[in-house]
């Protein structure tokens, strides 16, 4: 059997054909449409040629998208920023035609997604209670209890990114000041190496992106950061200790297993996960007395369709 997994991502649109085992067999790509028209007269197509080598009937389907989606009826109800355009669109609607009408369809917040792909294929297989925060571009969050995706009384459950690490803090997407997602994010991270090229601070760093702006990325500040750079080591190290104690207070609520750490920032390796760890285990060892690893995904492939194939992979199939 396969499954039909499709994330709508902020830079590309990926469909992709999942086998019982989380194993991806073949993958489409496009990159991410600026309108809902546009997004209409790209994604069929994409789909199509995904099935079309071997006709591929998948049992199920299910899309991965920002924001806060009804897993039900696949309509977006909120989309906050940019992507607003989604807001009421049925995401199931995409396929229109191309599936048989029986075929069940669903859809779901991509991060919720990516832990759905953890529980069944990855690093949260066989356990009750996992946290999952997306460190990219924003921050994702999901959170499996008692070995249910919690939603909450409106399926907002999990925005671990909104909440408040400074109450003076930077403005965020959401509206509200000082979320972790504006302090620590690739685009906060990035906003203060360039900050501090802007304000003439002096260091090998700043001299690279006076020169070359372009280099400008969260993995060149880690780059840094290893060079020895003490701007970009600074930044890392205040960054990291606001996203550990963001963790600690989310350990005491929620008193996971383990948390996964995945997206584009945790793919900076051990630079990350050893302080991070630090920082986070001092601060939970008078309630919790002990340490909650923090891990990279498991599953075969982070782009988002192995988790939205796992929400397919759930459903009930006739
Ligand atoms: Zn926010």
């Amino acid at each position: 059997m396969t499954y039909l997994g499709i994330d709508i991502g902020g830079t590309r649109l990926k469909a992709g054909l999942v086998d019982e085992n989380g194993r991806i067999l073949r993958t489409a790509l496009a990159t991410s449409p600026a309108s809902r028209e546009s997004l209409q007269a790209t994604l069929p197509p994409l789909v199509r040629q995904l099935l079309a080598p071997d006709h591929a009937t998948p049992a199920a389907a299910a899309f991965g998208c920002k924001g806060i989606i009804d897993p039900a009826t696949t309509e977006v109800r909120t989309m906050p920023g940019v992507w607003g355009f989604l807001t009421g669109l049925r995401l199931a609607s995409l396929l229109d035609g191309i599936l048989p009408p029986e075929t069940p369809i669903t859809a779901d917040n991509d991060a919720k997604a990516a832990l759905a792909g953890e529980a069944a294929w990855g690093a949260a297989r066989g356990h009750r209670d996992v946290l999952l925060l997306t460190l990219g571009t924003g921050i994702g969050g999901a959170i499996l209890a008692g070995g249910q995706l919690l939603r909450g009384a409106a399926d907002v459950a999990g925005h671990l990114g909104h909440i408040c690490a400074d109450p003076n803090g930077p403005i965020c997407i959401c509206g509200n000041h000082g979320c972790l997602e504006a302090i620590f994010s690739a685009r906060a991270i990035e906003a203060d190496a360039w900050s501090a090229m802007h304000q003439g601070c002096a260091s090998p760093m700043t001299a690279i992106l006076r020169a070359t702006p372009e280099a400008l990325s969260t993995r060149f500040v880690f780059e840094q950061a290893a060079l020895g750079d003490p701007l970009a080591q600074g930044i890392l190290h205040r960054k990291i200790r606001v996203l550990g104690a963001c963790l600690a207070g989310l350990l005491h609520a929620f008193d996971p297993e383990l948390v996964i750490l995945s997206g584009s920032i945790a793919d900076a390796g051990p630079a990350l996960f050893e302080p991070l760890q630090k920082e986070v285990d001092w601060r939970v060892q008078g309630l919790l007395k002990r340490s909650v690893p923090l891990v990279p995904s498991g599953v075969h492939d982070t782009s988002g369709v192995v988790g939205a194939a796992a929400l397919a992979f759930r459903l009930p199939v006739a």
